[in-house]
């Protein structure tokens, strides 16, 4: 039997891989998403939802929201759009975003009648300086009842798991100049700050938990091999299971700098280049809703939510419940971050998967909207962790 949520779907199914491919076909970097969001705004501003442009000051951000006349739960679906340098949409941020407009659209058809507000939010950049993060400071999330969006996978639709709370963080080491052969005594080797640091971080590796994760690259390590670098740095993530355990594993990140400055007589500076993003909290319930929803459009094989990487969406479950599971866009494996996997958000195996995550996505905020007392559940859950 064809349900009402799948009727809807079939009706707005041309424009949501139309706005897709668009996405596809015009990769735009984070906070470049300019031709990603206007696509975004002009769908949904078609179908009567208010829209806020430069959403929280941010150019590539919009929110557009739909009110009913009946009062209900405020829920949100967050639209990423965002691309990697070279590989386009190696992430499948076109077809996320697309999910999450298309979830909108539908559930919008549901609310006059059931009542409650449905929202979503253009958030972009979530490659770098992820948007998420200035709006959960802001406090944006802390009237919405429920925040969900899906991510795009290899082959299995996966629950929402969680991710590692990330830092990134920069060195930079100051030396001194000298002729690397004819006066090297007088030269204070910058490089060496670095050499230094990368080996003591080896050294404390063994002591570490398998969740946490430190890798990093050099990106300046002097200009000529004839002359003693006076300056030198490098980028490094960190990354733990808990926002809690990563500021302890950053602190002892950065003791390894300091005793490398220390040991080749250089000066340090310490600073972050990009957002740090907080860990991943599912709602236990709330995915266990989506994931009955899933079941029930006939899906068997779902796997458990993945643990490792990290996510903006992490700084949204710190302020309200939340859940991001995956959906399959592929008949086998794919690697993240590739062009194989930007190919796979265009095809009819993606466009399958696309439409089971919308369909669950509205039938568990429907489920939420009647039943008072699960969204009670889900919101005791999410103040029961918050500490
Ligand atoms: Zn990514
Ligand atoms: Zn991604």
């Amino acid at each position: 039997m064809i349900t009402k949520a799948e009727i809807f779907y079939l009706n707005h199914i041309d424009e949501l891989m139309k706005l897709n491919y668009f996405i596809y076909k015009n990769p735009e970097l984070g906070n470049k998403e300019i031709k990603a969001r206007d696509a975004h705004i002009d769908i949904l501003e078609k179908k009567n939802f208010q829209i806020e442009k430069e959403f929280v000051g941010i150019k590539t951000a919009f929110k557009a929201t739909y009110t009913s006349k009946k009062d209900g739960p405020k829920i949100a679906f967050l639209a990423e759009y965002d691309a990697l340098p070279k590989i386009g949409h190696g992430c499948g941020h076109n077809i996320l975003g697309t999910a999450s407009t298309g979830a909108g659209l539908i559930l919008k058809e549901f609310v006059d009648e059931l009542g409650g507000e449905v929202i979503v939010i253009g958030t972009p950049a979530e490659e770098s300086d992820g948007a998420k993060v200035d709006m959960a400071k802001a406090g944006i999330f802390k009237d919405i009842d429920i925040v969900m969006s899906a991510h795009p996978t290899g082959e299995f639709h996966m629950e929402s798991g969680s991710s590692q709370a990330m830092e990134a963080i920069r060195f930079k080491y100051y030396g001194k100049t000298a002729h690397a052969a004819g006066a090297p005594h007088l030269g204070i080797n910058a490089l060496d700050g670095i050499i230094t640091l990368f080996n003591s971080v080896n050294a404390m590796r063994q002591q570490i938990c398998e969740t946490d994760r430190i890798h990093g690259i050099i990106t300046n390590g002097g200009e000529a091999a004839n002359i003693i670098p006076d300056f030198s740095s490098a980028d490094f993530y960190i990354r733990s299971s808990s926002d809690k355990e990563l500021k302890i594993l950053s602190e002892r990140v950065k003791k390894c700098a300091e005793g490398a400055a220390l040991a080749t007589g250089t000066k340090l500076e310490i600073e972050n280049y990009e957002y740090s993003f907080k860990d991943l909290r599912t709602n236990k319930k709330l995915s266990e809703v989506y994931t009955k929803n899933l079941k029930l459009l006939g899906i068997k094989d779902i796997k458990k939510g993945k643990k490792a990487g990290s996510t903006d969406m992490g700084d949204v479950s710190y302020c309200c419940p939340v859940i991001h599971p995956s959906f399959p866009i592929s008949e086998g494996k794919l690697i993240g971050h590739s062009i194989e996997f930007a190919q796979a958000s265009i095809t009819e195996k993606a466009y399958e998967g696309m439409k089971e995550a919308i369909l669950s996505m509205v039938m568990t905020s429907v489920d939420i909207i009647k039943d008072k007392n699960l969204l009670q559940e889900i919101k005791d859950e999410f103040i029961k962790n918050k500490n």
